[in-house]
């Protein structure tokens, strides 16, 4: 049995491992010249940055891949103290640590918040997601199977507590009985998932419960190191990666995925999987075939602009991962979602590897990774959007820490939504395929499979269950669960 994956993303390399367990040749084709999509890393001059994601949460999913190698490939990650340092318009500054006890003290003495409230938070959050991570992230929801197990039915009889019905901020300011701090703190965690805190469904409210109970991390060597064991664990495997190739059909006959086309060459194979954006699988890789046109026509998620700033100053105010809020939140996601504009005042997020790794910069220095949540490309100038963005975060950032920032930045470089996609195919730039913006989301993403062809697979941020990595890793698992079966296992 052979398989061909379209796309070295990290859902197509933690596919390829799995798949190389069960078939007799995995090949990988890469568009681009080196392996992780979005999860790869920069370098300007002494300074090298997290190019894409920058949060690693739930590192035993990657350890679990990881264990599939002949031989385990060096890998190794921090536990956070910190989780993130947060900085809100009017100066107060909240540490959020790992321990909850101390993230909870922490919290009543710098934000006023009740104990109480955020504890049975907390609580409620785990509830959810013991109650539907099984059945929501681990299986395809598109197969009967799902809907008959006992599982599936316990969650479906307690449904009205998993909060589908109101919105997150709804839900964050009943709960946290209204204070602005805290709830602007648990608003934000929508963007894990690139939507708006006043769209999304309560339901969300279960992400805090990963960073809290699963804890954050970083991994020796930055990001890229999970993009690099994961790709070393597939070719101790046998999986054979194509860089520079790019697939430019997919061949069906008979509604059934007979291999690919690269440019004129032909390469057969008994299954295809798709990692790359579905919605250009379909309009560029198969345009004949007839394609689930309300399933790719949702709201694409959030994007972002991100400056990559080489810093000649330290500071030790400063984390891994800092937030600098707006003071108007709401009026921010109104910008994005509605008005489709990047924010005037965005929320600012500064990732600083340099922090655990002091070798991403020079002495006394550090790389500063600044990103914005702006709208997906709908067409919008973004040489002017980046320009208007880069005054924003430059006023806000030299407001909180006191300092003129412009003078400090020896090297940049950015990234938007128009390079997102040029260097991804992720349609619209999305950081996350589509957005979570309503109660069905969850339902209306595509399949980890085609429902019209044979033998035609996706994995990834743009299907089922979602984007970020530890849901592009889930998304590997189904696809390896839903193919077939070769008579002999490896
Ligand atoms: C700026 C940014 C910040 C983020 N922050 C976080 C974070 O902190 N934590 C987190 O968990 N997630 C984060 N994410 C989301 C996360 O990066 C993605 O969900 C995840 O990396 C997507 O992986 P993927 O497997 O879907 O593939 P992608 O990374 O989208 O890669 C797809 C691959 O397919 C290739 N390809 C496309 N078309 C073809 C073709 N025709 N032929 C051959 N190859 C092709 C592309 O070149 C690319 O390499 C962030 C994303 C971005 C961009």
């Amino acid at each position: 049995m052979k398989a061909i994956v379209i796309g070295a993303g990290v859902a197509g390399i933690a596919a390829s491992i799995r798949l190389a367990k069960k078939y007799d040749s995995v090949t990988v084709l890469e568009a681009n010249g080196y392996a992780g999509g979005k999860l790869t890393t920069l370098q300007l001059g002494g300074y090298r940055f997290d190019a894409g994601p920058s949060l690693f949460t739930m590192p035993h999913f990657v350890d679990e891949l990881l264990n599939l190698a002949h031989k385990r490939p060096a890998f190794s990650y921090l536990k956070k103290e910190v989780v993130c340092k947060y900085f809100f318009d009017d100066k107060t500054e909240f540490t959020a640590l790992a321990d909850p006890q101390a993230y909870i003290d922490e919290a009543a003495e710098k934000l006023g918040a009740r104990r109480d409230l955020i504890e049975g938070y907390l609580e409620n959050a785990k509830r959810k997601y013991d109650l539907t991570a099984g059945i929501f992230l681990e299986k395809s929801l598109h197969k009967w199977s799902t809907y008959l197990s006992g599982e599936t039915i316990k969650a479906i009889a307690q449904a009205r507590k998993l909060d589908l019905t109101e919105s997150l901020n709804e839900v964050n300011t009943k709960r946290l009985e209204g204070n602005p701090k805290m709830v602007q703190l648990f608003n934000r965690y929508a963007t894990y998932n690139g939507s708006s805190p006043y769209l999304t469904p309560g339901i969300m409210s279960m992400i805090p419960h990963l960073e809290q109970h699963y804890g954050t991390y970083f991994p020796s060597g930055g990001m890229v190191s999970i993009t690099n064991a994961l790709v070393n664990t597939a070719q101790s495997l046998g999986v054979e990666f194509k860089f520079n190739t790019k697939v430019t059909e997919i061949v069906v006959e008979n509604k059934e995925a007979k291999g690919v086309k690269v440019n004129d060459t032909f390469l057969p194979s008994d299954i295809v999987l798709s990692n790359m954006d579905v919605v250009p699988t379909y309009k560029k890789l198969m345009p004949t075939q007839k394609a689930p046109a309300k399933t790719l026509a949702q709201e694409r998620s959030s994007s972002a602009v991100i400056f990559y700033w080489g810093i000649k100053k330290e500071f030790p105010q400063l984390d891994l991962h800092n937030i600098f809020f707006s003071a108007d939140y709401e009026k921010e996601f109104k910008e994005i979602f509605e008005e489709k504009k990047a924010p005037t005042d965005p929320t600012v997020y500064v990732h600083i590897s340099s922090k655990d790794e002091p070798k991403d910069a020079p002495k006394g220095c550090e790389n500063w990774f600044v990103m914005v949540n702006v709208p997906s490309n709908t067409g919008q100038d973004w040489e002017a959007e980046r320009e208007r963005v880069r005054q924003a975060v430059l006023s806000r950032l030299n407001k909180i820490l006191k300092c003129d920032i412009e003078a400090l930045i020896e090297e940049e470089d950015y990234l938007d939504p128009t390079r997102i996609e040029e260097r991804t195919s992720s349609f619209q730039g999305a950081l996350y395929g589509a957005a979570s913006n309503n109660k069905f989301a969850a339902f209306l993403r595509h399949p980890n499979f085609s429902q019209n062809i044979k033998h035609l697979y996706f994995c990834g941020g743009s299907v089922h269950p979602g984007g970020g990595i530890p849901l592009c890793l889930l998304s590997a698992k189904i696809v390896a669960d839903l193919v077939p079966v070769p008579h002999v296992q490896k």
